[in-house]
């Protein structure tokens, strides 16, 4: 077998080792059913029992309300910079606010003022995104449709600990690299969603997660594909679901459930291999530079700059022949940033941290 080098990619990202080993173990047929999932119909019972199981592991896994819908969507997380609005925006006769605090975010916008009325509550460009807002700075409308945020933006590396403060606003949430890496208070959300390929599986599926009695928002009018209503009255098989990565999911959430033991032992651990991180760069008298401010510092990606770009470029290829792989950061921050989302093992952590250590060593 091909050796598996260590992959801080921010996306599609790692795999826990033991959920590939049991998708490569029932890939050319799936006990019981003598087909491989990718073989399968989507209506028949093989497949049904792994769409409740995943929506069953999700909703224990979170604590989800009763009252709220688990829909398995495509078009990525961007679709869903379209449908919030197009669902709870278009025709409200209100605004929407958006929390700005990186690249995602102001993509959101972008598509959300293609429907309708969107106001700014807060905005970090000033700072290049690096912090995230005091309380008391949101610049908040009381009868907005929702307000918006991303709990995580994932190419500045700056991340919520704890959601913002909107009073009684349905709060939504673009969640897609960190879903799943701490427990979250569903009851406080309105809507949440998260493409799967950070941390929550391969590419293909998007998880939105949404308080029921916003589904009567969207409109007649809306085409069939886009209204949460059509997929929630069809329990996500209003169309042919991207099975294979429904499949995944559902063993990311047995990974978690029975191997992990629980969103609070994840977060613990994610705590710990971001602390690892952290600790070398504020360790290293200014030759590692964090992006991010230090009281909003993801554990998911962790973003940092070195003293040039050509001693960032000696410790990519430097780092590559250690095979620690895709830690260039995005091309509209630079530096370096290391995703270790919650299948990055510590044990690859640790071999970073090591890196980064002599590397600073060699260069002083
Ligand atoms: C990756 C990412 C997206 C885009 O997801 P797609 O599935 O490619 O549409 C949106 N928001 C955040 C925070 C992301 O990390």
């Amino acid at each position: 077998m091909t050796k598996r080098v260590t992959n801080f990619s921010p996306g599609p990202a790692v795999l826990p080792e033991p959920v590939l080993a049991a998708a490569r173990r029932d890939l050319l047929a799936l006990p019981g059913v003598g087909s491989s999932v990718l073989e399968i119909s989507h209506r028949s019972p093989a497949f049904k029992e792994i769409l409740d199981a995943a929506e069953a592991g999700l909703r224990k896994l979170l604590d989800i309300p009763r009252n709220y819908r688990v829909l398995f969507l495509q078009g990525g997380s961007r679709l869903q910079f379209s449908m919030v609005p197009m669902n709870l925006l278009r025709g409200s006769g209100r605004s929407a606010d958006y929390v700005l605090t990186g690249a995602w975010g102001n993509k959101a916008i972008v598509e959300a003022r293609r429907e309708g009325d969107v106001r700014v509550a807060w905005d970090a460009k000033e700072t290049n995104y690096d912090r995230l807002p005091e309380p008391g700075d949101l610049d908040l409308d009381a009868d907005a449709a929702y307000c918006h945020f991303t709990s995580n933006e994932t190419i500045e590396g700056v991340q919520f600990p704890t959601e913002p403060e909107v009073g009684n606003v349905p709060l939504a949430c673009d969640a897609s690299s960190d879903f799943l890496s701490r427990p979250l208070p569903i009851g406080r959300y309105g809507l949440l969603y998260a493409c799967a390929q950070k941390n929550a599986g391969p590419a293909g599926v998007t998880v939105v997660i949404l308080r029921e009695d916003l589904l009567q928002r969207g409109a007649e009018t809306l085409p069939g594909m886009l209204n949460y209503r059509n997929h929630d009255e069809h329990h996500s098989l209003y169309n042919t679901p991207p099975t294979f990565a429904i499949y995944m999911l559902r063993l990311i959430v047995d990974w978690l459930t029975n191997d992990i033991g629980g969103l609070e032992a994840m977060a613990a651990q994610n705590r710990r291999k971001a602390q690892m991180l952290y600790e070398v760069i504020d360790r290293s008298d200014g030759f590692y530079r964090g992006h991010a401010r230090t009281d909003c510092r993801s554990l998911m990606n962790v973003t940092f700059r070195l003293p040039s770009d050509e001693i960032q470029a000696t410790f990519i290829a430097g780092a590559a022949e250690r095979d620690l792989h895709s830690l260039k950061g995005h091309r509209s921050v630079g530096g370096i940033r290391a995703s270790i989302y919650n299948a990055m093992p510590v044990a690859g952590v640790e071999q970073l941290r090591n890196f980064m250590t002599g590397f600073h060593k060699k260069n002083i």
